[in-house]
């Protein structure tokens, strides 16, 4: 790979709700970046968005990828599109950010990983943010010193207050649940053997064939037991909750911090409404680590295929257990 003093980008997906939000921090807070060229399936975005960067709307995603201009690539497109346009990207020699998850199914993710051993060096990050966030960060600390002891179980709650309408039951795993998957596997440092899925009644608020909210149970190596309450209608708000019960205390993820404010007869603070605004700082971080990288100013590359594709697996199995109703084992 070269390391380009600055590191020209194309964004493959550009006009979505994450490729604009992406944009907006890699031409503004993330250094040593500049916007080469952008692409979406819908011509017309795309093109408003390369004038407002200065970029080239590029035709195909093929052409941005190609391009001698462009050294590395920011994907943000649909789920489906992540394998194939990474993989797209590794042929090319690029070095690539792919948004989680890197593939829909198993045999994808293979294909991905098998592509970046050929071409032998790390250059896929997937975009697991969280292991950037500094709440998640200082309770990996903890969670090595020791002082604690084991961790035995985990409670998650990861709410969102509206999805779109494309939204499907499997997607509250490989879009929701995917983020505490990833997160469990770094934090505890040990890989999610086996899990389940279960539905409780389903809100109202849910589109017609929509199991929502959905509690996936997750077992590690070491049998700690992690539940995360997924929810995509959660009507009141983006929350995101985080609870580690260890042999000798309990470390729990704080709330954004919030002015607490008095009004007639109420005391409280704001709810967010959604991702974009619960993770400012992780999502500025893992763009910053990616590119950093990419310059050869950090070895350590940041959760790369073989991640994303662990990740997967363990997706499948809880996919499977939405149909079959058992405690699925994870196979890799
Ligand atoms: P979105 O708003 O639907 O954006 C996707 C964009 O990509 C749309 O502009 C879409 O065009 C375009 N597109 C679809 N297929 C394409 C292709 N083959 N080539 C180029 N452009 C294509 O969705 P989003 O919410 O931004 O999510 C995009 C991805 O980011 C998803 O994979 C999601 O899982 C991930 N994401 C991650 C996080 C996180 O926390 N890390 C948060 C949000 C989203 P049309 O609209 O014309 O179809």
């Amino acid at each position: 790979m070269k390391h380009p003093k600055i590191v020209t980008v194309g964004v493959v997906g550009a006009g979505g709700f994450i490729g604009q939000y992406h944009l907006k921090r890699l031409s503004t807070v993330i250094e040593g970046v500049r916007i080469g060229a952008v692409y979406d399936i819908n011509r017309e975005k795309c093109d408003a968005i390369a004038a407002q960067y200065g970029a080239v709307s590029a035709a195909t995603a093929e052409e941005l990828i190609e391009s001698p201009d462009i050294d590395a690539v920011v994907v943000t497109a649909w789920n489906a599109a992540h394998a194939d346009l990474t993989r797209k990207c590794i042929a090319a020699h690029k070095p690539v950010f792919c948004e989680k998850p890197l593939a829909t199914t198993l045999e994808d993710c293979a294909a991905v990983v098998q592509a970046e051993k050929e071409a032998g060096e790390s250059l896929v990050q997937v975009g697991f943010m969280r292991r950037f966030d500094p709440d998640y960060r200082k309770i990996k600390e903890i969670l090595k010193s020791g002082e604690l002891g084991a961790p035995l179980m985990a409670h998650c709650v990861s709410r969102t207050p509206r999805i779109a309408p494309s939204h499907t039951t499997a997607m509250h795993v490989i879009n929701i649940v995917i983020h505490e998957i990833d997160l469990f596997r770094w934090l505890l440092d040990e890989e999610l053997v086996k899990g389940q899925m279960l539905f409780p009644r389903s809100t109202s608020l849910a589109a017609e064939g929509l199991a929502d909210p959905q509690l996936a149970l997750m077992w590690s190596e070491s049998g700690v037991l992690i539940d995360v309450e997924a929810a995509a209608n959660s009507y009141y708000g983006y929350d995101i909750q985080c609870e580690l019960v260890c042999e000798k205390g309990t470390i729990r993820l704080p709330d954004p911090a919030a002015p607490i404010v008095r009004s007639r007869l109420q005391c409280g603070f704001a709810i967010l409404d959604d991702w974009s605004q619960r993770f400012p700082t992780a999502y500025q971080m893992e763009l910053q680590h990616w590119v950093d990288y990419v310059r050869g100013r950090v070895s350590q590359p940041g959760p790369g295929c073989q991640d994303g594709c662990a990740a997967c697996a363990v997706a499948e199995a809880l996919i499977r257990s939405q149909t079959t109703g058992q405690v699925e084992s994870v196979t890799l």
